[in-house]
């Protein structure tokens, strides 16, 4: 049985003031026996200021991306072992923001993948389609790509530790939601396509569901089989927002 997990990605949002609030807030409304995980993704300068706050709950943190390359001359980059450093046990790699502004291909979210699961952080892997590509009908194809591209490089065994998020481009920050329907379509088709490589994996792993997850979309979403949880964007930047959401599915 798959636990679900709520992850909250905070993009570029955020002040120390914030960090205390929100997690103070989700810290006193957090226990162990919830049956929902919870994670944030704060922006890197907030990471200590989260490790100190939660370093002994049951919330776990990641960072939103990384270079996969070792520590050296990059100026301005972020490596897996500082991430490690602070705590994460997770790292986003291939959000639709960082393959669209800031020009991540496959290959690069590859390497990342690679380059986390090698310093010992768990992936959560984006993936999805834009709307053209929808309406092209090519959203199978698109997924299918993306998640290609990382088991070429990594192996399909890379998924033992590891999380997907189907994530519409079309969705994201939009206030669009996919309908439970067509996001089990996608997450089941995502779980098949593991499946035909690794029948435990694809059993294990959690496949969450993003875009414009709010508290009256989630109970209907991650009431279907193969949505294992939600990655949410702006309804994480308030713990009551956050909270609702993990109140809806409790
Ligand atoms: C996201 O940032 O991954 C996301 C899904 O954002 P939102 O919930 O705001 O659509």
């Amino acid at each position: 049985m798959r636990k679900i997990l709520l992850a909250g990605n905070w993009k570029m949002h955020g002040s120390k003031a914030m960090v205390d609030t929100l997690l103070n807030a989700l810290l006193s409304a957090s226990k162990p026996d919830d049956g929902v995980d919870l994670a944030v993704f704060p922006p890197f300068p907030y990471l200590q200021r989260t490790q100190n706050i939660l370093r002994a709950s049951v919330i776990a943190w990641g960072g939103q991306t990384l270079n996969p390359e070792p520590p050296g001359a990059h100026t301005g980059e972020v490596c897996a072992p500082m991430l490690l450093d602070f705590g994460c046990r997770y790292v986003l790699v291939g959000h639709s923001e960082r393959r669209t502004l800031y020009g991540e291909n496959d290959a690069d979210v590859a390497w990342r993948f690679e380059a986390a699961r090698k310093a010992g952080l768990e992936p959560v892997l984006c993936v999805g389609e834009t709307l053209e590509q929808r309406e092209a009908g090519a959203t199978e194809e698109i997924v299918s790509r993306q998640i290609s591209a990382v088991i070429d490089r990594c192996g399909i065994g890379a998924f033992d530790s590891a999380t997907i998020a189907y994530e519409p481009v079309w969705a994201i920050g939009t206030g669009k939601t996919a309908t439970p329907d067509q996001a089990q379509e996608i997450h089941a088709f995502i779980r098949d396509k593991l499946g035909r490589l690794d029948g435990i994996i694809s059993r294990q792993i959690r496949i969450l569901y993003g875009g414009s997850v709010n508290r009256s979309n989630a109970a209907d979403l991650f009431a279907r089989d193969d949505i294992d949880g939600g990655l949410v964007g702006g309804a994480s930047l308030k713990a009551a927002d956050f909270l609702a959401i993990r109140d809806a599915i409790l």
